[in-house]
């Protein structure tokens, strides 16, 4: 390393000069010097540019012409804060760009030296201005530091695009080379190998970083498409690591200057630094530096933080540095004079501190006082490296008992000790107290007072006397009208239109000789008069003063008026500040004619009414906030006027480009600034900072005052011209952001995107858009800052919660409030500190446990440690009294609710309503306790609690009225609805709720996995939506090529594994929406469709698999084959969407077109089903005696094939059972399994007609409302067998029958081979819980796949799940052996147990499933098998079924042994269920875990060995026998 000695900016530049390709530095003469060293420099690269900017607002252009006409990458900025405030507008764009894409097409950074201003005041305020955006912001203590951090901020914006802004007191540095001696300035410069060795080793610790974070996404990620996507969607930056928005913000941005600063050569430089001797520190000075403390002047007592890292705010770091004795926080910031309130760091500091408590259980929250010290004529470092200066700072902070404000200057310059703001004490200032009686809150107000004089400085001009204390007062005082404002401006105006006239009469008047510099100095002035003020160099008019004032050319009279008029020569920011008054009577106050006007005039406006608590409310506040709400809307709409709407507590930065905005904008602006304040007359005695930041947080991250800035069409360099800032946003405003973007790219961007369109539908889709945005525009408008705010956050597993949540909304908005409704999981738990009424609604999950969405709340909520005094609050829990039968289990009843309610009071909210309570077992369900809740809620938040008329309905336009699941079908057009447009829209991976109940009648509905929904949730990712899709396969037999086919879909587009589903049909899970189509369609290639495999209509009709007689089988699968074509919707939708509209290959899907003929004009497309199709789901299945495989009595209709009394080889008729159904709600005894009841006996030549007539009666009967209640055996059951029947033959015109003779052995499969007919065999192959996929020691599908390719017959599924291969001649039989044999899948050494087990898909893709089952099953048969073994059962078929929810599809009911999913890991253990299928069982114990499972069966399965009659004696006889169990006769007997 080399030594030399340098000032503070030429260190900083030197580091430039290594890191940039371009160095813009400010052209003035403090950094003279620092220009002329760089440029001698030997450090200078080649192709390394050096700028000089004589204008501080030339600094953006000339960074756009370095990036883009010279085509630099790496921009490096050297100057003094000023210029930053014109960079801001820039820098907010650049942000926004690299949030959204991860790049940029060049990288910034700053070297930032705080020097003395003309009225000696340093002041850092404007790095600050940057603090909410994705800027680096980090502090150099010594000359040498400025180098390094300049290194730093160069490597980081070059190799991520974050822009760093790296910056130091320049004056004190440099002042300190001749006071303190030139060693302080000796700079070590790093060697260029160094240099490249270090950035070498970020960059590779930076992929390490970024591999990490995508490695962990794609570990989360099942799918092949996504990981494509992204990788399609990430971006190749220079620095070789691929990134993107999401990336940049919350993987990169966070651990950026820890990374960069730790690697940084031979130094040890680190974001928090301190000098903290021990754990005895009581009083704490905090500031941006840290090494000039001469520690040995002050006690252990005292410590010392040095924050180096600004931004991004390390605050674990600092939370960690501090002592949890201290006492006293003594924060030193520089900022300028005009800076009266709370600094800066306090508002990282404070909200640090209090998150302090959270991280640790035990840990309390720091609670000291701090003493915010301002000082903008003497540097901090100077304070801090004097003891004389620091120990009377620390003195005063010792006199105060509470929090308060230093004004340090007033202490060392004016010897006096002002204290601006002091919380708790009546200790006023003096100078505010004339402030204070204007009837505003003073402190509040001030820093838009100041950000005016910080922005603007000299130039600022507001014209009704900002500078006069009365402009802050009430209307009465004439100055503070906007009118008289206004008529000021026009008068500034219409002199300043003199002043040109006369210098063009000047210039034009050939009797007068100017001298050349007078004559080139008037015309520069003439052509730079329409500028804006920004652009404008007031060095021009300085030096035509001065040269009118001496001239000797201009004759007397002329000169008297230039004279006159010079004030005018200057070029001003012109403002007119107002506050309530003016918002309230927009036409009277004179604001309109401000806006009409077109003049180039800005307004200030404090809205300081905007928060009101709601018992305050009253008529005529309430219409002056009407009045209010106006002004932004009205503004908006005049369509040429610059709006924006700020908050300077909630976001510096925003507020700060708004208002640089505002002034370059070249007409009328209006910028509206929330000032908050919780009464009329709050005075600065009680002012609160921290309430204040609250109260902001509050207003703009509840929506009530959402920041945003308008910036008319085709006005200067801003696209967007509708920009919401708020950086949380109601779903509303999202949707508007969104939609006013599209509208924004619709106007600005190439007509490219739109190549399709001809121009006549381009300007008819902009104008819809145009008023599309201009309605939401509106309803954004009126939507803000009416009625009191109400947070409704609910957490469900299920819908219930949800429902209900917005049933609370709907009632708020009706009643005037400004409700928001969020799921728990989506709310951070600190963000209660900024809510005012807050209502829970939560449901119960498993054993009292939050539902998945409530769960990271509660644990937050559980630890959390804040004051909640403020927040009024009610809870309302769902829940089932009997879930949990036990009497000690009651407790787990509503528990989430009642949990949520006491820690609410624990944490001192305000329960304003008792909690209450949902009870599923209410004959209303959880809507009685609802009912008996909710109309308490409104009086108790103090808004009407009636709305008068009926259900308020029509009142609100923006709430779509809930679509019941009939509405949706009915509305669907034969059940299009939105599907090509959900299956288009490519910027999600599911569909809305309404297409998703339509996809069900086409085969297909969405999933999750649930194995990644809580990780995605907590990396902010989407569920990893996909899709299952069901094929329509009657009597489920398929050939090898659609076999074939299956597996191929599978591998390509689905998760690799195929289902062989429980009704006889293929499942694929796991399919993407964009693939959907293509595979669907694959699928009708194959001769398969998915057509009615789910939704309210027949579904895939099943036949018995098992064919001891082949051609009897063969004789019920055309049965099934042709009842399920008889039975098929007739709509075309299924054709257009999946198949474009083309036949595909052979049949598979049906000729659709048919015309049903006219009736009342319309064409009947559904003859059958109607619009409405039917009010569930309807299933057939076909059986032959003794075989009952596919458990005949479990469906809506069934048929019992009959054979002929004598030869019994031909089907003569059928058993017709109605109104058998699996599907219940756990203790809900109005839900219940059913078996089908027999009608009575039908010749076979009637069954097709029958099966229409049947399905005609549930249509016209079945219960259309309760969709719980909706199945056909409630219809029956309701209304009597008897009833049925007749309803039935009416239809069909003929009767039934007696019921015939029949018999069933099992409801299993026969596994093993058998003959069919003559040479020919069948092979039953058992298939784990239908699942077909390859597993170690298992490869199954492969298996499968290859006997595909060699198998000549065909291959039948059974509704057990498992898999006959079909029709092998007896010379194949062998080749088929060993192929199964060779992959080790037949059935050899399986227990009796495990062949007649059966489970449903349950966990991770089924939405319904509350416990695990599929993968669950298996093991828990391998621990039963141990019992099953020992008592000698091996061979013993005993069905045993498991379900991960009460729904039933693996039809656990008439299974002997039954687990139904209950919780995670718990159960409820069914027995007694018929071994032929013929009897349900009964509840043995409920809500049972594994070990409780295995007590239980074991003695039963011992018993059964010992104690059964014969080997006849089935395993669900012998228990009702035995009295373990009562029987069950019927379906409304279950729960008995
Ligand atoms: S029984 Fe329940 S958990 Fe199992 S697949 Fe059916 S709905 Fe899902």
């Amino acid at each position: 390393m080399a030594s030399i000695e340098y000032t503070a900016f030429e260190a900083a530049g030197l580091a430039s000069l290594q890191t940039s390709d371009v160095i813009l530095i400010e052209d003035n003469h403090v950094l003279e010097k620092t220009i002329a060293t760089l440029e001698g420099s030997g450090l200078k690269r080649e192709g390394v540019t050096i700028f000089k900017v004589p204008r501080q607002s030339e600094f953006p252009l000339t960074i756009k012409y370095v990036v883009e006409e010279l085509g630099k990458n790496a921009v490096s900025v050297i100057a003094t804060p000023e210029v930053l405030l014109h960079l801001l507008p820039l820098v907010d764009d650049y942000t926004k760009k690299l949030a959204a894409q991860g790049k940029a097409s060049f990288s910034l950074s700053f070297n930032i030296g705080v020097v003395s201003t003309d009225k000696n005041s340093v002041s850092a305020s404007n790095i600050f201005a940057f603090s909410d955006l994705i800027v680096g912001i980090i502090s150099s203590n010594s000359t040498q530091e400025c180098y390094d951090m300049a290194i730093v901020s160069g490597l980081v914006a070059k190799t991520t695009f974050i822009p760093m802004i790296n910056y130091f007191d320049a004056a004190y540095l440099d002042s300190t080379k001749t006071t303190g001696g030139s060693q302080q300035n000796i700079v070590d410069v790093l060697t260029p190998e160094q240099l490249e060795t270090y950035e070498d080793a970020v960059k590779v610790e930076l992929k390490k970083l970024v591999d990490e974070h995508q490695k962990t996404q794609q570990s989360l990620s099942d799918s092949a498409e996504q990981q494509e996507e992204q990788t399609n969607d990430s971006v190749a930056t220079d620095s070789e690591y691929l990134v993107d928005g999401n990336i940049i913000k919350q993987v990169i941005y966070p651990a950026i200057t820890d990374l960069v600063l730790e690697g940084y050569p031979s130094k040890n430089y680190k974001e928090v630094e301190s000098d903290i001797s021990s754990d005895s520190v009581s009083t704490l000075v905090i500031s941006p530096y840290f090494s000039k403390v001469q520690r040995e002047s002050y006690t252990e007592k005292t410590g010392f933080l040095g924050i180096r890292v600004y931004r991004p705010f390390p605050q674990d770091k600092f939370v960690k540095a501090i002592p949890q004795n201290v006492d006293t926080l003594v924060i030193l910031e520089q900022l300028g004079e005009s800076a009266k309130v709370w600094g800066p760091m306090v508002f990282d500091i404070v909200p640090a501190l209090q998150k302090s408590a959270k991280s640790n259980e035990k840990t309390k929250p720091v609670q000291a006082k701090i003493v915010d010290g301002l000082t903008s004529s003497i540097s901090v470092l100077q304070i801090l490296e004097s003891p004389k200066y620091l120990e009377k700072v620390l003195e005063y902070a010792s006199s105060k008992n509470s929090s308060t404000i230093l004004r340090i200057d007033d202490v060392f310059l004016n010897n006096k000790i002002a204290e601006q703001v002091e919380s708790g004490e009546a200790a006023n200032a003096q100078h505010n107290k004339d402030e204070e009686k204007l009837g505003l809150e003073v402190a509040a107000r001030l820093p838009y007072e100041q950000m005016l004089n910080t922005t603007f400085s000299e130039r600022l001009n507001v014209i009704n006397a900002i500078h006069s204390k009365t402009v802050w007062g009430p209307s009465e005082k004439l100055e503070t009208n906007p009118e008289f404002g206004f008529g000021k401006f026009v008068n500034t105006h219409q002199r300043q239109k003199n002043l040109k006239k006369l210098v063009l009469d000047i210039l034009g008047d050939a009797n007068i000789s100017l001298g050349s510099e007078t004559r080139e100095a008037l015309t520069e002035w003439i052509k730079k008069s329409d500028e804006p003020s920004l652009k404008f160099d007031s060095k021009l008019a300085e030096r035509i003063v001065q040269l009118v004032e001496t001239s000797t050319d201009i004759p007397e009279q002329k000169l008297n008026q230039l004279a006159e008029l010079a004030p005018y020569f200057f070029k001003k920011s012109n403002w007119l500040v107002g506050a309530d008054e003016w918002a309230a009577d927009i036409g009277n106050s004179g604001v309109h004619h401000v806006i009409s006007s077109g003049y180039n005039v800005n307004m200030l406006i404090l809205d300081t009414d905007s928060y009101q608590k709601p018992q305050e409310a009253t008529e005529t506040h309430t219409l002056k906030l009407n009045n209010k709400k106006d002004i932004g809307l009205y503004a908006l709409n005049y369509g040429s006027v610059y709006v924006a709407s700020i908050s300077a507590f909630a976001s510096y930065s925003q507020a700060m480009t708004a208002l640089i905005e505002a002034d370059a904008y070249p007409g009328p602006a209006i910028v509206l600034a929330h000032l908050p304040k919780s009464t009329e007359k709050l005075i600065s005695s009680s002012y609160s900072a921290i309430e204040t930041m609250k109260l902001a947080k509050q207003a703009v991250d509840g929506g009530r005052w959402p920041l945003y800035r308008w910036h008319p069409a085709g006005q200067g360099e801003v696209k967007e011209q509708f920009v919401l800032d708020s950086e949380k946003l109601r779903n509303e405003l999202q949707e508007f952001l969104d939609r006013s973007n599209k509208l924004a790219v619709m106007s600005t961007v190439a007509p490219k995107y739109y190549s399709g369109v001809d121009n006549s539908l381009e300007a008819r889709k902009k104008k819809e858009a145009e008023e599309a945005a201009s309605r939401d525009l509106q309803k954004l408008m009126a939507g803000l800052r009416t009625g009191p705010s109400l947070t409704i956050l609910y957490a469900s597993d299920a819908h219930n919660a949800e429902d209900a949540a917005k049933r609370v909304n709907r009632g708020a908005k009706l009643r005037g409030m400004n409700p928001e409704i969020i799921c728990m999981e989506d709310f951070e738990v600190d963000e209660l500190e900024y809510k005012e009424n807050v209502v829970f609604i939560v449901s119960t999950a498993g054993q009292g446990e939050f539902p998945t969405n409530g769960r990271k709340f509660w644990k937050a909520l559980s630890t959390a440690s804040m004051n909640l005094s403020n927040l009024k609050y009610s809870v309302f829990g769902l829940g089932d009294s009997q879930y949990w039968p036990r009497k000690e289990e009651y407790i787990y009843y509503n528990k989430p609710g009642k949990d949520l309610d006491r820690r609410f009071v624990e944490l001192g909210a305000n329960r304003v309503l008792e909690i209450g309570l949902g009870d599923d077992q209410d004959s209303e369900g959880w809507e009685a306790g609802f009912n008996n809740w909710e109309p308490q809620l409104w009086g108790a938040f103090g808004v009407t609690a009636s709305i008068g008329g009926a259900d308020g309905a029509g009142l609100l336009d923006d709430e779509p009225p809930t679509i019941t699941d009939e509405q949706n079908k009915i509305q669907s057009n034969y059940l299009r609805g939105n599907i090509l447009t959900e299956l288009a829209d490519d910027s999600k991976g599911n569909v809305d709720d309404f297409t998703g109940k339509l996809l069900k009648f086409h085969g297909t509905y969405g999933q999750d996995d649930r194995d990644l929904r809580e990780q995605r949730k907590a990396d902010g990712l989407s569920p990893a939506y996909s899709f299952m899709i069901r094929v329509r396969l009657p009597g489920g037999r398929a050939t090898c090529d659609q076999w074939k086919s299956m597996d191929d879909l599978a591998n390509t587009y689905a998760n690799g594994t195929i289902k062989i589903t429980t009704r006889q049909t293929f499942q694929l899970h796991g399919v993407l929406k964009k693939n959907l189509r293509t595979t669907i369609g694959e699928m009708n290639r194959a001769l398969m469709d998915t057509i009615a495999a789910c939704g309210d209509v027949n579904r895939n009709v099943v036949a018995t698999a098992n064919p001891m007689q082949p051609h009897l089988h063969q004789e019920v699968y055309e049965l099934a084959r042709d009842i399920s074509e008889h039975l098929l919707p007739k709509t075309t939708a299924y054709h257009e969407i999946w198949c474009g509209g083309e036949m595909v290959a052979g049949k598979a899907v049906s000729p659709l077109s048919v015309d049903y003929g006219q009736q009342d004009g319309e064409q009947i497309v559904e003859p059958l089903y109607g619009k409405a199709y039917l009010p569930r789901k309807f299933k057939i299945a076909i059986a032959i005696p003794p075989e009952n495989d596919v458990d005949v009595f479990a469906y809506d209709l069934g048929l019992i094939a009959i054979l002929d009394a004598e030869t019994q080889t031909k089907i003569v008729g059928y058993n017709v059972a109605v109104g058998g159904g699996m599907g219940m709600t756990h203790n809900n005894k109005k839900t219940y399994p059913r078996l089908a009841s027999i009608l009575g006996y039908l010749p076979k030549d009637k069954i097709i007609d029958t099966c229409e007539k049947i399905v005609m009666v549930q249509r016209d009967h079945g219960d259309r409302v309760n969709r719980k209640h909706a199945r056909m055996k409630y219809t029956i059951d309701d209304h009597g067998v008897d009833w049925f029947r007749e309803q039935v033959e009416l239809r069909m015109n003929a009767k039934f029958e007696p019921e015939r003779p029949y018999s069933f052995t099992r409801n299993g499969d026969r596994y093993g081979w058998v003959t069919t007919r003559s040479g020919f065999n069948n092979y039953t192959l058992f298939i784990q819980n239908g699942r077909v996929a390859d597993i170690p020691g298992y490869p199954l599908k492969t298996a499968l796949r290859h006997l595909a390719d060699v198998h000549k017959g065909y291959l039948q599924l059974t509704c057990n799940s498992h898999l006959i291969i079909a029709d092998v001649a007896d010379a194949d039989v062998p080749t088929i052996e060993n192929l199964l044999k060779s992959y080790n899948v037949h059935n050899k050494s399986l227990s009796a147990l495990r062949l007649h087990s059966m489970a449903c898909t349950a966990l991770p893709t089924c939405g319904l499933a509350m416990a695990e089952s599929e993968r669950y099953l298996p093991s828990l048969v391998q621990l039963l098998e141990h019992h099953i073994d020992e008592a000698g059962l091996r061979n013993d078929a005993i069905t045993i079924r498991m379900t991960g929810c009460p729904n039933g599809c693996a039809r656990p009911y008439n299974a002997e042994i039954a687990l139904v999913g209950k919780a995670p890991g718990v159960y409820n253990l069914y027995l007694g269920g018929a071994h032929d299928g013929s009897r349900l069982n009964k509840l043995l114990s409920a809500s049972v875990d594994e070990q409780q499972i295995i007590e239980l069966l074991a003695p039963i399965i011992k018993q059964y060995a010992l104690e059964r009659l014969n080997e006849h004696e089935k395993f669900g006889d012998f228990v009702i026998r035995a009295g373990i169990v009562n029987e069950t006769r019927f379906g409304m007997d279950f729960h008995d």
